[in-house]
């Protein structure tokens, strides 16, 4: 083929590729245009998830009429004029093509009205072909319609997630702008559903209850620091209050929402010892700093930038946060670790680690014997049908798997449970083990349609943040059907009057905190696949109602909780894969106290 210019539709569409991924893509441009015009209130209005129809209304400086169809253009922008103006940019646009780029994947329509003019004009945009724009009576301000996103790129249409996962984005991408601004008024909804609506009165706590529930809003630490040209304001949350993940990390640098590496890092190390492992704090950080130290040209969606001086932002950040955090948390006592990385004169090195190596090694091979069954749950599901155990080429004795009768020795750390065998000692992490006991009953009863619920003395009451709130409301079938009595109870209210018998026996549950942890699982989620929810919901309900670490247990609970084990299908991992017990051999015990062979 010949070499071609591109036609500017074309040109568009590739350019959209690289900017509008999602809707959420498209509210965060238009969010940003609002912004930058200098509006007060800023309407969002959504339909199926943003297919359908995005619709930001503003009340910003507007757009005169003659230059309505230079807005939708490609590299038209009145943000930037020379090449200079791009590293001292203070606007969150610079590139002067989002319009063009949506309106080449949608049908877009804006209107727009400058304080100068009596009326206001409009102009509708197809699939990148533009009309003409013609008068229309209308407010001083911009609304920007966004119809049928992706309608002539359908691959685009196929790699959008379902429409929870996108009304998520949207959400989170919406709140933290609140979060960002809270002088302005921003209103989000889809049909009469109200997300988030903030009254603009500068008042970011209460953006952030909006955002993660009252509760949570309270809790967080709040910090402000400044240090020649830098200045930080936001909140951290403390050492009591994490998520699994780092979703809920928020950085905003002169008020543009940015995902920096490091960051993060810094932020993680102001955490550093403080956090278990694997758990992540939630924060609303902004930094304020002179434009010319940033560089936000480096990304297409502008969510990247980079630093003059990194190493200078970095230590700012870590510093700040660290001193907000030691403000108000008391340092706990970090445990020198038990497999001696932390090397001192008094615990010589070598036997230590060798120690520490032959303890994970063997609990290694007992993961590894057992492949077969942490890899899939399967036998916990189908060992009633004969056939599907025929056909499993890893479908082995049973007795291979499970464990031989053990004598309790009692408790460690309200952690472990103690227990000898036949062949050696027993170490058994208590949540982990009481995880795969719960999980194993509950799915042999609901296979028997015999889920049995016991009716709380009082039923329980939980709020929650709008968006967890339609979040469970999806998933309130799968959990009736699971055993759980639990209705909609007034707006983001539920009530919880019954749970399985099965979680009513140990005591220290709390279905309400429960309910909640189950919500942020969700949250962290992909849709599952349909055939897996149930599935999936019940390893996560079991892993929120079983015995915690640092729970004292009865005895009566110890050795009930090690029979119930003894009887697992699968007794050697918790349902999510994770080993619920160390074996320590006597051939190994032997072998490390010199009694035979090695060393
Ligand atoms: P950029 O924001 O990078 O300049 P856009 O394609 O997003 O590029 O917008 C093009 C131009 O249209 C902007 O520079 C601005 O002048 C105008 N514009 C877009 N949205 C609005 C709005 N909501 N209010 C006022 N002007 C707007
Ligand atoms: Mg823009």
């Amino acid at each position: 083929m010949p070499i071609r210019l591109l036609t500017s539709e074309v040109a568009s569409q590739i350019a959209a590729g690289e900017v509008i991924e999602r809707p959420a893509s498209v509210v965060k441009e238009l969010l940003e245009n609002s912004l930058d015009a200098g509006a007060r209130t800023v309407t969002i209005t959504i339909e199926e998830a943003g297919r359908k129809l995005i619709e930001v209304a503003d009340d910003g400086f507007g757009i005169p009429s003659d230059e309505l169809e230079l807005a939708v253009s490609r590299h038209a922008t009145s943000k930037l004029v020379r090449s200079e103006d791009l590293f001292s940019i203070a606007t969150l646009g610079f590139r002067g093509e989002a319009l063009a780029s949506i309106g080449s994947v949608s049908h877009l329509t804006i209107t727009s009205r400058v304080a100068e003019e009596k009326e206001g004009a409009r102009l509708k945009v197809e699939g990148g072909v533009s009309g003409k724009p013609t008068k229309v009576g209308t407010t001083v301000g911009t609304t920007v319609r966004v119809e049928d996103l992706f309608y002539n790129v359908p691959p685009r249409l196929k790699f959008l997630k379902s429409d929870v996962t996108e009304r998520r984005a949207i959400d989170m991408l919406v709140t933290r702008y609140a979060l960002a601004y809270p002088e302005k008024r921003f209103k989000l909804s889809e049909g009469k559903n109200v997300t988030l609506q903030t009254p603009g009165d500068g008042d970011r706590r209460a953006i952030l209850a909006a955002l993660y529930g009252v509760d949570v809003a309270k809790q967080m630490l709040e910090v402000m620091a400044e240090e020649e040209d830098y200045r930080l304001s936001g909140f951290v949350s403390p050492l009591s209050l994490t998520r699994s993940n780092r979703r809920e990390i928020t950085f905003f640098i002169n008020g543009r929402w940015v995902h920096d590496v490091s960051l993060n890092s810094a932020l993680l190390q102001a955490y550093h010892t403080m956090l278990m492992v694997g758990r992540y704090p939630l924060t609303a950080l902004f930094i304020e700093m002179n434009p010319e130290e940033v560089d936000v040209n480096v990304h297409p969606a502008k969510a990247e930038v980079r630093f003059r001086e990194q190493d200078r932002i970095f230590s700012f950040v870590q510093r700040s946060v660290r001193k907000a955090l030691l403000a108000y948390s008391p340092v706990p006592n970090v445990a020198p670790s038990l497999w001696g990385t932390t090397r001192t004169a008094s615990t010589p090195p070598e036997p230590r680690s060798s120690v520490g190596l032959e303890w994970a090694i063997a609990h290694d091979e007992e993961v590894r014997d057992l492949r077969p069954e942490p890899r899939s749950e399967s036998p916990a599901f189908n060992h009633h049908s004969p056939d599907s155990q025929s056909t499993t080429p890893q479908a082995q004795p049973s007795h291979i798997a499970r464990i031989p009768l053990l004598r309790l020795i009692g408790q460690i750390g309200a952690t472990y449970l103690v227990a000898e065998g036949p062949d050696g000692l027993y170490l058994i992490d208590q949540h982990a083990a009481h995880e795969r006991v719960l999980f194993e009953k509950l799915m042999a009863q609901r296979e028997t349609h015999k889920i049995a619920s016991q009716t709380l003395l009082t039923p329980v009451v939980v709020t929650l943040p709008p968006q967890s709130a339609n979040l469970l409301v999806t998933q309130l079938p799968s959990l009736q059907g699971l055993g759980f009595d639990v209705e909609e109870f007034g707006p983001n209210t539920f009530q919880v009057r019954a749970i399985p018998v099965l979680f009513a026996g140990f005591a220290g549950n709390d279905p309400s905190a429960a309910l909640r942890a189950l919500v942020e699982d969700f949250e962290e989620d992909e849709a599952p696949l349909e055939n897996e929810i149930e599935k999936k919901l019940a390893a996560r309900v079991c892993k929120r109602m079983a015995v915690k670490a640092g729970q004292t247990l009865s005895n009566e609970e110890q050795r009930t909780l090690l029979t119930d084990l003894e009887a697992c299908d699968s007794p050697r991992t918790c349902p999510h894969g994770r080993p619920t017990m160390i074996h320590l051999s006597v051939d190994m015990l032997e072998r490390q106290f010199g009694r035979r062979g090695a060393r």
